[in-house]
């Protein structure tokens, strides 16, 4: 049998060898934006990947950006204009998303921990606060009659299972994030007694998950929890978001999700909605499916080094920049992102090569012994996939190298 091999990158153009981002030529794109490393996110993909979903989904749900997954501001803003809204994690990303022009109506504020100075920020903006414990539901009552505001709030429920085969767990059994399912009907009541405005659920049951069947079963299970609480909600639910957790293929084996049977069963849920809770918009949230495959990271060979025969191409980017490709962020078994030598696209000769940046640390590693064209002093090596749990998740600090840039193209 062959060795599984990356899925093709075939989203990004090619033209006479040279890898195109947005229209431009890579090289050109380089001189444009004056330093590598950088970070370079195609338009074009970005809006190609909401129009594709939303062909998929059934015209009543929404699509939110999970922003997390890239918080760069041009972006942000970029994607405000045709998703139907932000999903923020702390109180600095709930400012981007407020300059994006994001509706205050269709942003919501997720994540454990909240400080009482982000909760004021939140009812004071008017977004939607998804609290994650009695302690938060408190601090906005207290709050609510300071300001003389009503906090417009969720729950965040963590439920009794998990998402299967899901990169990163984030629901059922002991978690920091949400209020157990058992203690759901003692916090709606304490929000019906503090007078808050109560809108809804929100499940989130994983990250990275590329089998369509689990995605689907767990969007059924948190319908039918999200029917079970709303029987203990103070009033009607408006906002039923049911998670995300879509993934996108980076290592060898894996291929793109079908967005077929998801489309099939967020079309039956949606109906069901429609009779069992009239009054709620079903919500999806989606931080790297709609970012991840339209971005890029580039950065320039500075040293080509033979040690006992074995290839290293010396870069002036790494794991400072981008510390999800060098294996460093959450994956239990190391494996290559797809990586490739930008301005030599089309080249034949290909030799062992492992991608190193200038950090001193065996951790900084691009790419481990693959199958590239021949590189030499001056070329551009692409790490794709790159779009989120970049730049905004790595130690850019760590050994004072220069930060990289980021471009919309
Ligand atoms: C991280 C996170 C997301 C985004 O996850 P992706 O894998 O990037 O889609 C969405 N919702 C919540 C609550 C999260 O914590």
């Amino acid at each position: 049998m062959n060795a599984p091999v990356h899925a093709a990158m075939d989203q990004f153009a090619v033209d006479a060898g040279e890898l195109l981002v947005g229209g431009q030529r890579l090289r050109l794109l380089a001189e444009r934006v004056g330093q590598t490393p950088f970070y370079a996110y195609d338009r074009a993909l970005l809006r190609e990947r909401v129009a594709a979903l939303r062909q998929a989904l059934p015209r009543g749900v929404k699509l939110h950006y999970a922003m997390k997954a890239n918080p760069f501001a041009p972006l942000v803003s970029f994607m405000a204009g045709f998703v139907d809204g932000i999903d923020v994690a702390s109180a600095g990303e709930l400012q981007v998303a407020l300059n994006a022009g994001a509706p205050v109506a269709e942003i919501s504020f997720a994540g454990p921990g909240k400080k009482a100075a982000e909760l004021r920020q939140a009812v004071a903006a008017g977004v939607l606060v998804n609290v994650e414990s009695m302690r938060e539901v408190e601090l906005l009552a207290g709050i609510a009659h300071e300001l003389g505001a009503s906090p417009r709030v969720a729950v965040r429920v963590n439920p009794d299972f998990e998402l299967k085969g899901s990169g990163m767990k984030m629901g059922g059994g002991p978690k920091q994030f949400g209020v157990d399912v058992e203690q759901v009907p003692a916090l709606l009541r304490r929000i019906g007694e503090l007078g808050l405005s109560f809108e809804g659920f929100h499940l989130f049951a994983g990250s990275q998950n590329l089998r369509a069947e689990s995605i689907c079963e767990a969007q059924q299970k948190s319908y039918e929890l999200a029917l079970r609480l709303a029987e203990s909600a103070p009033v009607p639910v408006r906002f039923l978001n049911l998670g995300g957790g879509f993934g996108i293929p980076y290592f060898p084996g894996e291929k793109r999700l079908d967005l077929a049977p998801i489309s099939a069963n967020l079309h039956a849920l949606s109906e069901r909605a429609q009779r069992d809770l009239p009054q709620a918009s079903l919500v999806i949230e989606l931080g790297r499916y709609l970012v991840g495959e339209a971005g890029i990271y580039v950065a320039r060979v500075i040293d080509r080094k033979v040690s006992r025969g074995h290839v290293f191409l010396v870069t002036d980017g790494g794991l400072h920049h981008h510390l999800s490709a060098s294996g460093n962020f959450g994956q239990v078994v190391r494996k290559n992102y797809p990586v490739a030598i930008g301005n030599r696209m089309e080249a034949t000769e290909l030799e062992r090569a492992s991608v190193v940046g200038p950090l001193c640390t065996p951790l900084d590693l691009l790419a481990d012994r693959m199958d590239l064209p021949v590189a030499q002093e001056g070329d551009l090596v692409v790490v794709f996939q790159s779009g989120a749990y970049g730049a905004s998740a790595s130690p850019q600090a760590f050994l004072g190298h220069p930060a990289c840039a980021e471009v919309l193209v």
